[in-house]
C-alpha cells in the first residue's frame, strides 16, 4: 500500500500573478504574494519541498537552492498568459481539481441558493441556480461569470 501521491503544488513570483489565478482557478495550489522578496520565495519551497517555484526571474534561477535542485523551479518563458499555462501543463503532471479561490487559493464550497441570497447583486440571484464560496476570503462564483470562463479554459486544458 503506497503512499498516495500529493498533488503538484506552486509558489508563483511577483510577474506571474495572473498565471497564478488562473492555475488557481483549475483547481492547483499556488502560494502567491506581491510584494514578494526572493528570500520568502524560496524559503517556502524550502519549507515544503513538493512546490515547485514557477518565475520570470533567470536570477532566481541562479540562486544557490535552485542551482543545487534544492528547490525545483520553473522557468516561464512567455508574458503571454495561455503560453505560460500551456508551460506548466505541459511540463507537470498537474491533474484536474476543483478550482480554488483565484484571489486566496482557498478550497472553494458549494453553497446553498439560500444562503447567498443579500450576498450577491439581485439581479445574480434571480438568474443562477450555483453558487461556490471561498471558505477563506468569502467570495463568492456563481456561472454566469467567472464559471464559464473557468469551464472553458478546464475544458482545453484537461478535456473536460
Ligand atoms: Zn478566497
Amino acid at each position: 500500500m503506497g503512499r498516495r501521491p500529493e498533488p503538484v503544488r506552486f509558489v508563483a513570483d511577483e510577474m506571474l500573478g495572473r498565471l497564478a489565478t488562473w492555475l488557481r482557478l483549475l483547481g492547483q495550489d499556488v502560494e502567491y504574494e506581491a510584494p514578494v522578496e526572493d528570500s520568502w520565495l524560496l524559503r517556502r519551497c524550502l519549507d515544503d519541498p513538493g512546490r515547485i517555484l514557477l518565475t520570470r526571474d533567470t536570477r532566481l534561477m541562479e540562486t544557490r537552492p535552485v542551482a543545487r535542485g534544492e528547490v525545483a523551479a520553473m522557468l516561464i518563458g512567455s508574458d503571454h498568459l495561455p503560453d505560460q499555462l500551456r508551460q506548466v501543463i505541459d511540463s507537470s503532471e498537474i491533474k484536474p481539481l476543483p478550482a480554488r479561490c483565484g484571489v486566496c487559493n482557498s478550497e472553494l464550497i458549494l453553497r446553498d441558493k439560500a444562503e447567498v441570497e443579500g450576498d450577491v447583486p439581485a439581479y445574480v440571484f434571480r438568474t443562477q441556480e450555483v453558487f461556490r464560496q471561498c471558505a477563506r476570503c468569502g467570495r463568492i462564483y456563481w456561472r454566469a461569470t467567472q464559471w464559464d470562463r473557468i469551464q472553458n479554459v478546464r475544458s482545453s486544458v484537461f478535456g473536460e
